[in-house]
């Protein structure tokens, strides 16, 4: 059986990139819609063979409670409406996959989590480089670790914004926050597999260069870390840099993914040289990502990108936002393994 996906919010990644990576998708493929914009109902159905009856909007939406053929609703929406319609879908009795950040805040992280448990459904983050096979084979040196331990990580993420200051990206109330909310989980996420564990503590800075752009939301970022085993690292995240880097120091070398989190493939290269090279052929990240989704319901194999995962980074996102309006306090966190996926 191919799971049905309905998609939440046809805007930029879910037309560019999830729509045309379910149709070379194993386990799923895109059975409906969700959208808030009438003219995108026909177009959709057309360019995707979607008949009417898995067509709906953000009013109707709780009716597909009744859809047979829809079993996981992915959101794609702005930040802050993910737990409101993460809420619905679990309500709805559907698998649930939320684009990242999870949600705005700590306390919509629970409430999505117990959601989707009280209803009995599984819950997804859209973390695409968490089946990545570069950062497969990050985790691989950092587990099996041929060069040893890891002592070092420093991790980049971010674009210059362009200008359109009309965009929900640069609105506090859509986006929950600026470029932190936005590649700053991927620069935690990064961090922390580069690391091989979470962070004890934390303490960040920000830094404004164009106040009248970036209004709202947060401009650049960065913050030290130390981690559970000793390791130390920083991470630097902007939308006012561009920036896409992993650097893993070990102690007999190191590693680097560059770029590290965009839609593959990727670039890696360590100081062995030919002795471990990172493979690999064209692959399609948000088909494998959507596919290991479908996988995990369907026969109960690994979530790589489960809920506690994404509220993890949520937890990170509030302490570095905590450091900053303390001018730079280091902030302790208490995560153990949360969100750690053996
Ligand atoms: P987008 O602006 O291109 O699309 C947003 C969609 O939400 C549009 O279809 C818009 O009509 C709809 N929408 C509904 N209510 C809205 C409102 N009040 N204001 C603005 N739009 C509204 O954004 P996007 O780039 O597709 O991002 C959507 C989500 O996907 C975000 O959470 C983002 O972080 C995430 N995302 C993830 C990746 C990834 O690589 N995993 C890449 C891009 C975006």
């Amino acid at each position: 059986k191919k799971l049905g996906i309905a998609l939440v919010g046809l805007g930029g990644y879910a037309g560019g990139q999830l729509a045309p990576a379910l149709l070379k998708a194993e386990h799923c493929y895109l059975a409906g819609i969700v959208t808030g914009t009438p003219s995108k109902e026909k177009e959709w159905m057309d360019k995707y063979s979607i008949p009417k009856e898995n067509v709906y909007n953000y009013e109707n939406f709780d009716n597909i409670a009744k859809n047979d053929a829809i079993d996981v609703v992915y959101v794609v929406l702005p930040n802050s409406m993910h737990a409101e319609f993460c809420i619905r879908a679990a309500k709805a009795g559907k698998h649930v996959i939320t684009e990242k950040p999870m949600a705005v805040s700590v306390a919509e992280c629970d409430a999505i989590i117990n959601a989707c448990k009280e209803n009995g459904v599984k819950l997804g983050v859209g973390y695409r480089m968490q089946t990545d096979p570069y950062t497969n084979e990050i985790k691989r040196l950092v587990a099996e670790k041929p060069m040893g331990e890891v002592q070092y990580i420093s991790s980049d993420a971010g674009f210059v914004s362009g200008n359109n200051p009309d965009q929900w990206r640069l609105n506090k109330k859509l986006a929950g926050g600026g470029a932190l909310m936005d590649m700053g989980v991927y620069a935690i996420q990064s961090s922390i597999y580069g690391a091989g564990a979470n962070p004890v503590s934390i303490s960040a800075q920000e830094f404004k260069t164009r106040p009248d752009y970036f209004k709202e939301v947060d401009e650049s970022i960065t913050a030290q870390m130390k981690f559970s085993n000793d390791v130390v690292g920083n991470m630097f995240t902007s939308y006012n840099a561009n920036a896409n880097r992993l650097f893993v120091s070990f102690r007999r070398g190191w590693a680097e993914l560059n770029p590290c989190h965009s839609y593959g493939p990727l670039a890696g290269r360590t100081s062995k040289g030919e002795e471990i090279k990172f493979p690999f052929e064209r692959y399609y990240q948000q088909t494998t990502q959507m596919d290991s989704f479908a996988k995990h319901v369907l026969t109960g194999s690994t979530n790589f990108a489960p809920g506690e995962m994404g509220k993890r980074d949520i937890i990170i996102v509030e302490a570095i936002y905590k450091s900053i309006e303390e001018g730079g306090k280091t902030i302790p966190l208490d995560l153990g393994d949360m969100g750690i996926v053996k």
